[in-house]
């Protein structure tokens, strides 16, 4: 299994000849650049090739004019323990992520852990270790928030400040425990962001046996930061729900891939009819019932931009720049400063597009022909996408 120490260093990293930059970035999708500087895992520099200093670098990655993107961020999954998932019995679900162009993963909570502990002090411990061993270790070098845990009734005010205290950031989903009422939520919601830590809700019919509805009534009263799957995860609420969803509250709108597909195609077309696909985020909700989904952030992408008429390099954004922002992520955007989490894609062999955002918007998935994180190579062509027509050569 590879794995990472967080400590790890790139040294001066120089990306060339980029055919195609996206940047994450909503306000301006495509950069007119072709070259990246990285120096210990961060951009330095960002621009054409004469105008960036590539001296000393220790590494070299030539892209053959195919794409970079920042890499992928996936904003709600559900990790147990290390690169395992009891949930579908399988070993290496982040790594297979990562080869699916993932950098960065965001836990919804930890709700698979066989026999999670309900009681206060035991989901608070639960949470406090999965923060710490996820952050101690990273598995192919994905960044994994986690530490999540699943509010309970009872819980006090200074739960949620001991949580905070211990470095806890996230809120598992709320309505996975027994807090479903939407103003018993609410003031949870509101102790945990008094204390720096962000909520997010699910949305729609039951996950699993144990699990219950949450409608949009308590979605609304409970205004987590995040609404949760507002595609179902699996089952979705009428669609006049999540309309009256994405236009009463201003929270974030997360589509995820073990949802309601069609449901998913037509909030994208209403966020974009509504002005607001700067709230629209991405995630995949593995692995849960529909499983380990590995390309399911690049399906997501491709899904939207062919059926949901979503520019392909504006379907990247919500991968990426938008969780970046909304999770408040040193990532997702390719500008100095930023971590160095890439991936490189080009047209999938025998597509019909033409170029790689043509191949996106026919409903393609790309290829993926290299991953970085923090300016380190994790895989080069992926084991998991269509082949890439071209890939990135590295020399040291
Ligand atoms: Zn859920």
């Amino acid at each position: 299994m590879a794995t990472a120490a967080v400590t790890e260093k790139s040294g001066k990293v120089v990306i060339r000849n980029i055919g195609l930059l996206l940047s994450g970035d909503l306000a301006k999708p495509i950069l007119d650049a072709d070259t990246i500087v990285v120096d210990d895992g961060r951009i330095i520099a960002v621009g054409r090739a004469a105008d960036c200093d590539a001296e000393g670098a220790t590494t070299i990655i030539d892209c053959h004019g195919t794409t970079v993107a920042p890499g992928l961020i996936d904003s709600h999954v559900h990790p147990v323990a290390g690169d395992w998932t009891p949930r579908q019995g399988q070993l290496n679900w982040i790594d297979s992520s990562m080869h699916g162009g993932v950098t960065t993963m965001i836990s919804a909570g930890e709700v698979h852990y066989p026999g999670r502990p309900k009681d206060i002090v035991g989901l608070k411990a639960l949470a406090i270790t999965s923060q710490r061993a996820f952050s101690n270790m990273r598995f192919s070098g994905v960044k994994v928030h986690a530490g999540a845990p699943v509010i309970e009734q009872g819980m006090v005010e200074s739960d949620f400040r001991e949580l905070a205290e211990a470095g806890v950031r996230l809120l598992g989903e709320i309505g996975l425990g027994s807090v479903k009422a939407g103003a018993e939520a609410r003031e949870m919601v509101a102790w945990a962001r008094k204390y720096g830590i962000q909520s997010t809700i699910h949305t729609g019919g039951p996950s699993i046996p144990g699990s219950g509805l949450i409608d949009k009534d308590v979605v609304l009263e409970a205004d987590a930061d995040i609404i949760g799957h507002i595609n179902g995860g699996h089952t979705s609420l009428p669609y006049r729900d999540v309309c009256e969803l994405c236009e009463r509250s201003p929270r974030a709108i997360e589509l995820v891939h073990n949802g309601n597909e069609r449901i998913a195609i037509l909030t994208a077309r209403h966020a974009h009819e509504l002005k607001c696909l700067h709230r629209v985020i991405l995630g995949t909700d593995g692995p849960a019932g529909s499983g380990v989904q590995p390309l399911g952030i690049l399906r997501m992408v491709a899904q939207l931009s062919s059926l949901a008429d979503i520019p392909a390099e504006v379907a990247f954004c919500f991968a990426t720049g938008n969780t970046a922002r909304i999770r408040e992520l040193d990532c997702g955007i390719i500008e100095t400063g930023r971590a160095a989490d890439f991936v490189f894609m080009d047209r999938a062999q025998h597509t019909a597009g033409k170029t790689l955002l043509e191949s996106v918007q026919l409903g393609d998935l790309p290829g993926i022909g290299m991953v970085m994180i923090d300016g380190i190579v994790r895989c080069q062509r992926s084991r998991n996408t269509p082949p890439a027509t071209q890939v990135p050569s590295v020399s040291h």
